[in-house]
C-alpha cells in the first residue's frame, strides 16, 4: 500500500524498505540497514547492482552520445544487434525498451508474417497463448491474461488470442487452425510462480509449430540471459524458438533494453515506417546491451547460476514438509510454495525483510527467489537460513 497522502499512483504494494544504494547482491536502505536482494528486480539485475563492467560501459557512453533516435544511425546499434543475434544463434534483432514492447513487437511481427508469408486471411490472425501467462501490462497483452487483477476493468480487449492450459500439447494443437500465426509462451512461467512445464512440452510445441507452420515465440524476458543456468530456458530442453523476446537483464539493471530476436525470414517482414520507438536502440541502451552480451558470451554467468542453483535446490528441497509444500528450481530461480499453516507468502517476505533478506511473494502462497547471479555462495546459504528460521518460528502460535 502506498503511504497515506502519497503523490504516487497506488499500483504497487511494496515491502516497506526504502533503498538508497546497492552493490552486488546487497542493497542498503536510507537508515543504513543492509539487505540481501533475492529478487534482483525480477531478473533485471541478474548481474548484480552496480556491476563494474556494466557501469563502466554506461559511463563511457554517457560521455559520448545517449540518444539520436532511429532517424539517424549510431555506432553502437549495429554491433549490438550483431552480437546479440550471435549470442542467440539468430540473424536479426529488433530493439525496443521494455519487455511489454518486445511482446507487442513480437505480436505485430507474427501477424505481418502471417499475412505476408503464410497467407492467412487479412485481419483474421490468431495467436495461441497459455493459461497463467504473464507478458506485460499493455491493453493488448492484458487482453489475453487470465488474471482478473491484471485484466478486469481494462477492456474492451484486443481480439485474436486463444488461451489454452499451460503444459498441454494436446490442448495447444486443438487450438491451432488455418488462422494461427504464432504460439506465444513463457518456457518457464515466472509471475505464475516459476511454473516448469512437463519435460516434453516445449519440444512438442516446437514440433506442432513446425507441422502447422506456426511461429514459436518464446517470452524469455524473465527466464533468459543466464537466470536458469543457461542462456535461455529453452536451452534446458534443447528447443529453439522462431522468436526470442528479451528484456529485463538485457539492460543490465541500468536502462530498459528489450528486443525481438529471430531470423531474416520472419523479422525481415518489417518495412521502414511500420514499427518503431523513439528510444529503442539508443546508443546508451545499445552500449549497455553490448556489455551484457559480452558477459553472457563467456558462459560464466550461466555456469555460476547452474552451480549456485544446485545449492539453492538442495537447501530448498530440504524445507519441503517444514513450512514449505513444494519447490520448483531451475538455476538461480525458485518458486517456494508456503504452507498456509505458516502464513501467507507476503507474511513470510515481511518476516524475512525484518531479518535482512528481500524476496517477493506471488499469487498468495508462493515466494519467488531470483538472486543476482553474482551472489556469494555464503550469502545465498545465509538467505536460506533466514527463510528456514522464519518458517520454523512462524509455525509457533503467536
Ligand atoms: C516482466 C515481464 C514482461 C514485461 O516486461 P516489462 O519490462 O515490465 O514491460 C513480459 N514477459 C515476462 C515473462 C516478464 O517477466
Amino acid at each position: 500500500m502506498t503511504r497515506a497522502g502519497s503523490a504516487l499512483a497506488n499500483n504497487y504494494s511494496p515491502l516497506p524498505v526504502e533503498v538508497a544504494s546497492g552493490n552486488g547482491a546487497w542493497v542498503t536502505d536510507v537508515e543504513g540497514r543492509r539487505y540481501l536482494d533475492l529478487l534482483a528486480a525480477y531478473s533485471a539485475v541478474n548481474f548484480g547492482h552496480g556491476h563494474p563492467a556494466l557501469i563502466a560501459a554506461a559511463k563511457a557512453q554517457l560521455d559520448r552520445v545517449t540518444l539520436v533516435s532511429r532517424a539517424f544511425e549510431n555506432d553502437q546499434l549495429e554491433p549490438f544487434a550483431a552480437e546479440l543475434a550471435a549470442l542467440a544463434g539468430k540473424e536479426m534483432v529488433l530493439p525496443m525498451n521494455t519487455g511489454a514492447e518486445a511482446v507487442e513487437s513480437g505480436i505485430k511481427v507474427a501477424r505481418a508474417w502471417g499475412y505476408r508469408v503464410k497467407g492467412v486471411e487479412h485481419d483474421r490472425a490468431t495467436i495461441v497463448v497459455a493459461s497463467g501467462n504473464f507478458h506485460g501490462r499493455t491493453t493488448t497483452i492484458v487482453s489475453f491474461s487470465d488474471d482478473p487483477s491484471a485484466r478486469d476493468d481494462f477492456g474492451p480487449y484486443t481480439p485474436g488470442f486463444r488461451i489454452v492450459p499451460y503444459g498441454s500439447a494436446e490442448a495447444l494443437e486443438a487450438a491451432i487452425d488455418e488462422t494461427t500465426v504464432a504460439v506465444l509462451l513463457e518456457p518457464i512461467q515466472g509471475e505464475a510462480g516459476i511454473i516448469v512445464p512437463p519435460e516434453d512440452y516445449l519440444p512438442a510445441v516446437r514440433r506442432l509449430c513446425d507441422v502447422h507452420r506456426v511461429l514459436f515465440i518464446a517470452d524469455e524476458i524473465q527466464s533468459g540471459l543466464g537466470r536458469v543456468g543457461a542462456t535461455f530456458a529453452c536451452d534446458l530442453v534443447g528447443v529453439v524458438p522462431d522468436l526470442y523476446l528479451l528484456g529485463k537483464a538485457l539492460g543490465g539493471g541500468i536502462v530498459p533494453v528489450s528486443a525481438v530476436v529471430g531470423n531474416r525470414d520472419v523479422l525481415g517482414v518489417l518495412r521502414p515506417g511500420e514499427h518503431g520507438s523513439t528510444f529503442g536502440g539508443n546508443p546508451l541502451a545499445a552500449a549497455v546491451g553490448r556489455a551484457v552480451v559480452r558477459m553472457l558470451a563467456t558462459g560464466e554467468p550461466q555456469e555460476r547460476a547452474r552451480e549456485l542453483g544446485a545449492v539453492l535446490q538442495r537447501r530448498l528441497e530440504a524445507l519441503v514438509g517444514r513450512g514449505v509444500t513444494a519447490v520448483r528450481v531451475r538455476g538461480l530461480w525458485a518458486g517456494v510454495d508456503i504452507d498456509p499453516a505458516v502464513g501467507t507468502a507476503r507474511q513470510v517476505c515481511e518476516r524475512m525483510m525484518a531479518e535482512g533478506v528481500l524476496a517477493k511473494d506471488t499469487h498468495g502462497q508462493t515466494v519467488r527467489f531470483a538472486p543476482p547471479i553474482v551472489i556469494d555462495e555464503a550469502d545465498l546459504e545465509h538467505a536460506i537460513d533466514v527463510l528456514e528460521r522464519v518458517l520454523t518460528t512462524a509455525a509457533q502460535p503467536a
